[in-house]
Formats: C-alpha cells, sequence, structure tokens
C-alpha cells in the first residue's frame, strides 16, 4: 500500500517552546486514520502545522512524496489537502451555495464539484439558499466538509467534528466518512476526542500525549485498549 502522507520528526509550535515533539507518522492512501488524545495534546497544532498554517521548526512532511517545505500554502489545496478546522468556519451571513462555492473558487468546473456535494449531503441540498447561522450544529459540520470537498482533495484533514453534535449527529458524519473514503477512494486524518467514534470508522489511529506520538496502531487495537471492545 502506498502512503498519501509521511511525517518525520516533526516538531512546531508557537513560540520558543514546542507544542508537537518529534512526531512520525504514515497515512496510507485510501485510509481513514485517526489522530486521539485528551485536550491539550497537540492535535490541532499536528493539523495546523500538516495544512500549512504553522511553520515546523524541524522535520519532513511528504504529499506523495512530495517535501512541503517549499510549497505555500495556497498551492496545497491544489495539490490535493484539504483541511477542515475546528469551529468549521462556515461563513455565517453566506448562504449555504456561496459557501460551498467559496470551496472552489479557482474552478472551473466548480458547478460539477458543488453538485456532487448535494448529492452526498442531501439536507445541505434542501438548504441551498439559507444562510449559514441558520443551519443546526450538524449542517454546519456537512457544510465545512462540503466545501472543503468542492476542492476535490484526496487528503482531508478534519478537526473534532464531533464537537458539539448530538451522538446520533455524530453517527451521520462518520457514516458519511467512510461513505466518501468507499465511493471516491478519499483518505482522512481524523483528530478526535470521542475515541468511541473515531475507532468505530478508523483503520488505524494514533494517540498524542503532551506533543508525542504515544501509541500507533489499529483501530481495532485501540478499540481493545480504550474501549474494552
Ligand atoms: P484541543 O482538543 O483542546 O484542541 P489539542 O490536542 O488539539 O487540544 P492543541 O490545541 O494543539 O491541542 O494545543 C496544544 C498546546 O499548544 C496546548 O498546550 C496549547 O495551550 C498550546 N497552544 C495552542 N494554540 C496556541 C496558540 N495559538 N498560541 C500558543 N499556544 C497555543
Amino acid at each position: 500500500m502506498t502512503e498519501i502522507l509521511q511525517v518525520r520528526g516533526l516538531v512546531a509550535g508557537y513560540g520558543a517552546a514546542p507544542v508537537l515533539r518529534d512526531i512520525d507518522l504514515t497515512v496510507p492512501t485510501g485510509s481513514i486514520v485517526t489522530v486521539l488524545g485528551a485536550n491539550g495534546a497537540g492535535k490541532t497544532t499536528l493539523l495546523r502545522t500538516l495544512s500549512g498554517l504553522l511553520r515546523p521548526t524541524a522535520g519532513q512532511i511528504l504529499l506523495d512524496g512530495k517535501d512541503l517545505r517549499r510549497v505555500k500554502v495556497e498551492r496545497l489545496v491544489r495539490l490535493g489537502m484539504a483541511h477542515v478546522p475546528e469551529g468549521r468556519g462556515v461563513v455565517a451571513e453566506l448562504t449555504v451555495d456561496e459557501n460551498l462555492r467559496l470551496g472552489g473558487l479557482w474552478r472551473n468546473d466548480v458547478n460539477a464539484a458543488v453538485a456532487e456535494v448535494y448529492e452526498l449531503f442531501e439536507p445541505l441540498a434542501q438548504r441551498k439558499r439559507n444562510a449559514g447561522h441558520l443551519l443546526s450544529g450538524g449542517e454546519r459540520q456537512m457544510l465545512a466538509i462540503g466545501r472543503a470537498l468542492v476542492a476535490r482533495p484526496r487528503l482531508l484533514l478534519l478537526d473534532e467534528p464531533s464537537l458539539g453534535l448530538a451522538p446520533k449527529i455524530t453517527a451521520q458524519i462518520m457514516a458519511l466518512l467512510q461513505k466518501l473514503r468507499t465511493q471516491t477512494g478519499l483518505t482522512v486524518l481524523l483528530v478526535e476526542q470521542n475515541a468511541r467514534s473515531a475507532l468505530s470508522v478508523a483503520d488505524s489511529g494514533v494517540v498524542m500525549s503532551l506533543g508525542r506520538i504515544a501509541t500507533a496502531t489499529t483501530a481495532q487495537e485501540l478499540r481493545n485498549a480504550y474501549l474494552g471492545s
């Protein structure tokens, strides 16, 4: 199996003291890999570094074997990486349709890409003209994911999609990720504090603690170790 993403010896942070310390991570193409860990373990910082928002002070990030150090942030989307940040980043004043279009402003096939998102996310199709602030939490999460998909990524970085959502809605979002992976071959790096939900769809995972990877193994082993099932 080939790896879409390889991270080696990654160090990054916000000031003098690093938050991420010597992170190694491999994400096989077409897999769902989850990043678990307590509040403050460094999960969000890892995603922000992978998507170019934070500059690493050491280490390598390889996307399809290509070193991203010299790649500009705005190029990363075109190279196939999309980031759905924690808190979703939906523009409240814009409609669902306008929010989706933002995901692919530079594309000449943006109409087709938006139409595909409506096929995947039926509730969004029914609310095309609604403003972002009128959506439920689950719909807003769908919109944030949908907007990332309009860029037609091959690797989706997803930060805590379950945050603030009812268990039933979280389960729907997880099922959607699985469907996307099966139907389109999308690779997902899924940051979650909700281990039970994440491990219900992941193939493998890592547990972060104090900015390091404490454990890296299959989802089954993580389920056995953390959930007893
Ligand atoms: P959470 O689930 O709360 O988002 P996390 O595992 O994603 O937790 P991070 O948000 O990556 O953890 O935070 C890791 C560490 O980095 C914490 O000690 C946090 O205080 C620190 N940190 C996060 N953002 C900043 C920032 N903008 N400036 C300085 N320090 C930060």
